[in-house]
């Protein structure tokens, strides 16, 4: 009866899991799907301390388990009330480590636990212990989720500037040696005899943790969303082969899930960045005709010229159409509430009103949408990048806040460049651009950006929510 009661809980779970990820495709129901999937992850982790049963035995250690919950909890919620708009994206990218970290742990703890049972036979072969199927589950979560770890601790550091890209000569071979290693370490560890299979299995730990770190250090600037979403899928395929060990068939959805998702996502981040998967990993690595962001930075390219709000507003509040560009600037100035007030503006005096969204934009997949949503501005007036490229051709001014990369035409004119080849935004088809921004300071990939340098280009420099403010101000007054 009452692994019935665990089996109904876990499929309410998984359910609950499906229907969550689908209303998070849509920042209207985003928020009830969030609630709804942590409504079913609640059911399974209740279901699985109070109803799971091993070989008749309840669990019984709830002290540690209760603790562990009451810590996590309050250091989750604490870090999630007082993490800022902007440091979201390390914060999501850290979470994504400790989801790798945890099913890491939980292979070792497998693994650990037959180790624990036959012990007293040292001359066993650990081959005799476990399938090759169960094996490679074990060895597999912990290898992948240990990569997921370090991967995801780096990328943190690099999203946080506290860990700049780098590389060095030859390090493709390098990385491939250590992933060698982390298989040698894996076959060497099955066929040891438990007297001395621990060092073995240290090592696949070592090595993948190494691997974890070489295979993100290298990989930056506009490459950064292929890997997030990559470690994100890591994560969820290291959760998997945890449902796979523990037969939880909650665990194994949500890991499926989470898998999937972040593969598609990295497809998608790949297709926005116009880059195979392989040219992201093995490209960054110094060789090829790819500059890093330094080098590939071009001195000054000669003069920008500047507007005034009151000629912004009044070209605005004259155009038919006004494309709205945002970036990650955008995000830093928490101005998504005043870019609304001045959308509403605008469409007062018959101005049409759009926003074009880089699937880039930002420095979290789909950080513009949900910026944008959480000030409620409509959805459907959130065009994707090609529908955006065809509208800019009619479209009287594009309104760029906050952004750099997503609109650097060195990603179709400089084969040198780190972001050649990269689709972006093609605002210079429309017939005013104008560019608000605090300097003449490089976006995230660190170069120089030739639109700001264009005769239609005027700059608007300051912060993008005071500007707003006093836009909002000066057009209400034309
Ligand atoms: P960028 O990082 O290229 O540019 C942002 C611009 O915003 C900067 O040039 C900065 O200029 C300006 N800015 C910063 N603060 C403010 C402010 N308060 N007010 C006004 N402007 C401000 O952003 P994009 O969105 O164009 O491009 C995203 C980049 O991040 C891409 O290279 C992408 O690959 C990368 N990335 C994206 C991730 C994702 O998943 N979306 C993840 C990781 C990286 P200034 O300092 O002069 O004000």
């Amino acid at each position: 009866m009452e692994l019935n009661l665990l089996t109904l809980c876990y499929l309410i779970a998984s359910v609950t899991f499906i229907l969550g990820l689908k209303m998070l495709s849509n920042p209207v129901s985003a928020r009830r799907g969030n609630l709804v999937a942590a409504f079913g992850m609640t059911v399974a982790i209740f279901a699985t301390i109070f109803l799971y049963e091993d070989n008749g035995e309840k669990l019984h250690n709830y002290v540690w388990i209760f603790g562990g919950l009451i810590i996590g909890t309050i250091a989750g919620t604490l870090a999630a009330k007082k993490v800022k708009m902007t440091a979201m994206p390390e914060m999501v990218s850290l979470f994504n480590g400790m989801g790798g970290a945890c099913a890491a742990l939980i292979s070792a703890a497998e693994f650990y636990h037959i180790y624990e049972l036959h012990k007293d036979s040292p001359a066993t072969a650990f081959a005799e212990l476990a399938t090759v199927g169960h094996y490679i589950t074990i060895v597999a979560g912990a290898i992948i989720g240990t990569i997921s770890y370090t991967g995801s601790i780096i990328a943190w550091g690099k999203l946080n500037g506290r860990v700049k890209d780098y590389s060095f000569k030859g390090q493709h071979i390098v990385n491939m040696i250590v992933l060698v290693l982390v298989i040698v370490a894996a076959v060497w560890a099955y066929q040891s005899t438990l007297g001395n299979i621990l060092v073995p299995f240290m090592l696949i730990g070592f090595f993948a943790l190494i691997y974890g770190v070489l295979f993100v250090m290298p990989i930056g600037g506009a490459d950064m969303p292929v890997v997030i979403s990559l470690l994100n899928s890591f994560t969820g395929v290291a959760a998997a082969c945890g449902g796979f060990l523990y037969d939880n068939k909650a665990m194994l959805t949500g890991g499926i899930l989470v898998g999937a998702a972040g593969t598609l996502l990295t497809i998608l981040m790949c297709k926005a960045m116009n880059r195979s998967l392989t040219n992201v990993l093995i490209g960054s690595f110094g060789g090829g005709n790819k500059t890093t962001a330094v080098e590939g930075a071009a001195g000054p390219q000669g003069n920008y010229k500047e507007i005034s709000l009151a000629d912004a507003a009044m070209v605005m509040a004259y155009a038919n159409r006004v494309m709205i560009v945002p970036g990650y600037g955008l995000a830093v100035a928490q101005a998504q509430h005043t870019c609304h007030e001045l959308e509403k503006i605008l469409e007062e005096k018959g101005v049409e009103v759009q926003y074009a969204i880089h699937p880039v934009a930002g420095r979290m997949p789909g950080h513009m949408n949900v910026l944008l949503a959480e000030a409620d501005v409509s959805y459907d007036k959130l065009l994707e990048m090609e529908t955006a490229n065809d509208v800019f051709k009619t479209t009287d001014v594009v309104l760029i806040l906050g952004a750099n990369d997503v609109v650097n035409p060195a990603a179709k004119n400089d084969a040198q460049s780190p972001i050649y080849g990269m689709p972006i935004l093609e605002v210079e088809q429309a017939k005013t651009v104008i560019v608000n921004k605090r300097s003449m300071k490089p976006g995230y990939a660190g170069i120089e950006n030739d639109l700001f340098f264009q005769p239609k280009t005027s700059m608007l420099f300051g912060d993008a929510k005071k500007v707003l403010q006093d836009l909002c101000t000066e057009i209400k007054a034309v």
